[in-house]
């Protein structure tokens, strides 16, 4: 079964980029276009990975991160910022609040699966090959 993912991304272009990656390489894709929304959607579509903006209006990427931490019905799934925010620290700040990868825009098209892939159980990736 291929995984599912979530991107809460307020940037259209990124939005779409991002969508027609994974979409590419075989995955099924749900969007959210604020933190807001995203994080409902977190709760309620029970992804499998969460790609996520920092900078979005109505609720910033790490309040998603610090929200989604707070409730007790969590399921926790490997959550990514991909956000513009690059300076030396950023790293560090969306580590810190509760994310478990940070890549810079603007993204490697060629290496952004498998960026992402590395976080994803064996059984869940797109490109897994059959064992014989
Ligand atoms: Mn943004």
């Amino acid at each position: 079964m291929r995984a599912r993912i979530l991107i809460i991304e307020d940037d259209s272009f990124s939005r779409d980029l991002v969508k027609f990656l994974l979409e590419t390489a075989g995955y099924s894709v749900l969007v959210a276009e604020d933190g807001s929304v995203g994080m409902s959607m977190a709760l309620e579509s029970k992804p499998d990975l969460i790609i996520c903006d920092l900078q979005m209006p109505v609720m910033s990427g790490y309040d998603v991160a610090r929200g989604l931490a707070k409730q007790t019905d969590w399921r926790c799934v490997p959550l990514i910022a991909v956000t513009a925010f690059s300076m030396r620290g950023d790293r560090e700040k969306a580590l810190a609040a509760g994310f478990d990868e940070h890549i810079s825009k603007p993204i490697a098209p060629e290496h952004f699966i498998a960026q992402i892939e590395c976080y994803l159980p064996e059984a869940l990736r797109a490109g897994r090959r059959l064992r014989h």
